[in-house]
């Protein structure tokens, strides 16, 4: 199995680039924040525990998010592995997914980190917000709180992937094309 994942603070392009290359490489794409958003969508009960913490900047506590994500994890002939984006966003979360891989023999494969400086990324998300609809893109303050939780939970697990070998940091300023073709230049590199 290939097992890549999608690093990065928010509004850096992860689901962006996240969709083009689990077409390319034929990976299953799987998008916490997506399947948050659906579930809210449908009103169900995951769906509301997880709106009370999204609409504050939060995270979802781990117990949650690790439990929805294990229902998706299971490997599937139709594609080549998987392609996580917003997964893992803390420690316990990545020590889960090792876990969760390593039930199927399997582990992750690379990390890329997109590299976006929070100028360019406080740019963006006031810009996403005019058309996501997303509350989490329209509040100030909770982008703010966002890029803070980032920072603190999140940012930690770089060292973590950087001491395994594993991260690539790719420069997330660019055309969408730039670099969606650095990074498939690399995973190019790992005889994929
Ligand atoms: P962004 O990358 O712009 O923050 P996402 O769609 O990845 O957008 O995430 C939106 C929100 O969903 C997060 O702010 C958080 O509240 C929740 N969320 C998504 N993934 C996780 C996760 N792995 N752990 C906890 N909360 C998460």
């Amino acid at each position: 199995m290939i097992n890549l994942l999608m690093f990065g603070p928010p509004g850096a392009g992860k689901g962006t680039q996240a969709q083009l290359l689990a077409a390319q490489f034929r990976l299953r794409h799987l998008s916490t924040g997506d399947i948050f958003r659906s579930e809210m969508g449908q009103g169900t009960e995951l769906g509301r525990a997880a709106r009370t913490y999204i609409e504050k900047g939060m995270l979802v506590p781990d117990e949650i998010t690790v439990g929805m994500l294990r229902g998706y994890l299971k490997p599937d002939p139709a594609f080549r592995g998987f392609i996580l984006d917003g997964f893992p966003r803390t420690i316990a979360q990545a020590e889960a997914l090792d876990r969760l891989l390593g039930e199927w023999d399997s582990g992750i494969t690379r990390v890329f980190s997109l590299e976006v400086p929070d100028e360019e990324l406080k740019k963006r998300l006031r810009q996403r917000a005019l058309t996501s609809g997303r509350s989490d893109d329209a509040d100030e303050n909770v982008i703010e709180h966002r890029l803070e939780v980032y920072r603190k939970e999140t940012l930690p697990l770089k060292a973590y992937y950087a001491r395994q070998g594993l991260l690539e940091e790719v420069k997330g300023v660019g055309s969408i094309e730039e670099i969606f073709s650095d990074i498939c230049n690399r995973i190019r590199q790992l005889g994929i």
